[in-house]
């Protein structure tokens, strides 16, 4: 759609004139609309067009935007009693029993605002238990924007000869960036490699148990096992990020799938349907090193963590995932649109593969489904401008970059689903021009 003109073009110039790219955060540029109103499965923009929404704020709208029931219960938190600075409050204890009860490898729970302060207090504490400083993560992981994981993720200068290692942005302390060592994911040898040289160095590695920042690559079989293996044998702590996978993937997370314990767990996102939350669950004895200023524990001291309003639609989101058996109804509803487009990739002949779990899904346009970052970034990028650019002309917004994850919410319907599945045939002939 051009926007030369539109209301839509004028909102983004206003919004560059007083916020750096017009937007609070990076990812949410690639569209020309402007978006003004969400509800189930839909959003519409300042031209009253109407979009199937499959970015589903990159992954907290799970149940459906504007959900009445969570909203409900963030106004009732916010009526009865509106504090945080004093003492436990009893959503949080109680959300914290709840997940307990629900992740496997989680005896205790913190709770703060973004999925970056999980994983960054997830560093601080493994650094505080082991006295040990360097952190192992794979690349293309994204962990969020601290100074303490932000490397190896950046796609601009990525070559396929280009270091693993190399920070996400400016501003970071090259200090911190320097004790990251970066492994390609799925590269077994490399993983020994790697333990092999900085094991007795290492305080903890990092993980997406299923990648989801350069679309959907799961681990193949044996490498979780391997790493969990590693970090035991190296006395390092095994960290996963659950940030897209917890409460989507399964109500344990994506671990009580894989069946590999790790000692520390990052949530956030799908956990309170949109509002700002992020959990850290791990073991009692890791988790006892949070809390305090002193020489052996790591401090959490943010103001509005466990606030009322985002433990209340926790709590009211967690609720309903388990009784309503939500996470059923995504896997059907994903994997009858995964089914629906590989046939349609088969039929319009074009070199491309759906990969994906649950409620989320990637297309990549190459041959065989990616094991790593940089054969995910091999997908034909013409090839998916086209496919996204029809696929938004048919009303269905999708990530405007080729390695996105794209995932649906329980509000949408099979019919939403088969509609999905003829724009993806349409789209995909326009991908083959
Ligand atoms: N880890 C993963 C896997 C993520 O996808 C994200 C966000 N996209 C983060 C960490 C950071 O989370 P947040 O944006 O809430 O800080």
């Amino acid at each position: 759609m051009s926007t030369t003109e539109t209301s839509s073009s004028l909102a983004w110039d206003r919004a560059r004139k007083v916020v750096p790219r017009g937007v609070s955060s990076g990812h949410r540029v690639g569209w020309d609309q402007v978006f003004v109103k969400a509800s189930g499965a839909y959003i519409w923009d300042d031209q009253g067009n109407k979009y199937l929404d499959y970015i589903n704020s990159w992954g907290p709208i799970v149940l459906g935007h504007s959900d009445r029931r969570v909203n409900k219960a963030v106004f009732d938190a916010a009526n009865t009693c509106d504090l945080t600075g004093v003492g436990p409050q009893v959503g949080e204890m109680e959300l914290a029993e709840k997940i307990t009860t629900l992740v496997p490898s989680a005896d205790k729970v913190a709770f703060c605002t973004s999925g970056t302060d999980a994983t960054m207090h997830a560093a601080h504490i493994v650094r505080a238990a082991t006295g040990r400083v360097k952190i192992l993560k794979f690349h293309g992981s994204y962990h969020g924007w601290s100074d303490v994981l932000a490397v190896g993720s950046s796609r601009s200068d990525l070559t396929p000869t280009s270091p693993l290692d190399t920070p996400n942005s400016a501003g970071l302390h090259p200090g911190a960036t320097s004790d990251v060592v970066v492994v390609e994911w799925n590269d077994f040898d490399g993983l020994r490699a790697a333990f092999a040289e900085h094991g007795s160095e290492l305080a903890a590695a990092f993980a997406e148990g299923y990648i989801h920042s350069f679309g959907c690559v799961p681990a193949q079989p044996g490498f979780l096992e391997l790493l969990r293996e590693l970090c035991t044998t190296h006395g390092a702590a095994l960290v996963f990020d659950e940030i897209k996978t917890g409460f989507r993937s399964a109500l344990g997370g994506y671990q009580s799938i894989a069946g590999v314990m790790p000692d520390l767990t990052a949530f956030a996102k799908a956990m309170a349907n949109g509002y700002s939350i992020a959990a850290l669950a791990g073991t009692d004895a890791l988790m006892g090193h949070l809390g305090a200023y002193s020489k052996k524990e790591a401090t959490i001291d943010g103001t509005y963590n466990a606030n009322p309003y985002s433990i209340a639609a926790a709590n009211k989101t967690i609720e309903i995932l388990e009784s309503e058996d939500v996470i059923t109804r995504l896997y059907d509803l994903g994997d009858r649109l995964r089914a629906g487009i590989t046939e349609a990739i088969a039929e319009v002949g074009i070199d491309a593969c759906v990969g994906g779990l649950g409620s989320e899904w990637t297309v990549y346009f190459r041959k065989e489904l990616p094991t790593n970052f940089r054969q995910a970034m091999e997908s034909n990028s013409e090839q998916y401008t086209k496919y996204h650019r029809s696929l938004l002309a048919q009303g269905i917004l999708e990530p405007a970059f080729t390695t996105g994850d794209r995932r649906l919410n329980a509000s949408t319907t099979y019919e939403d689903i088969d509609r999905t599945i003829d724009a993806n045939r349409v789209a995909l002939r326009a991908a083959a021009e």
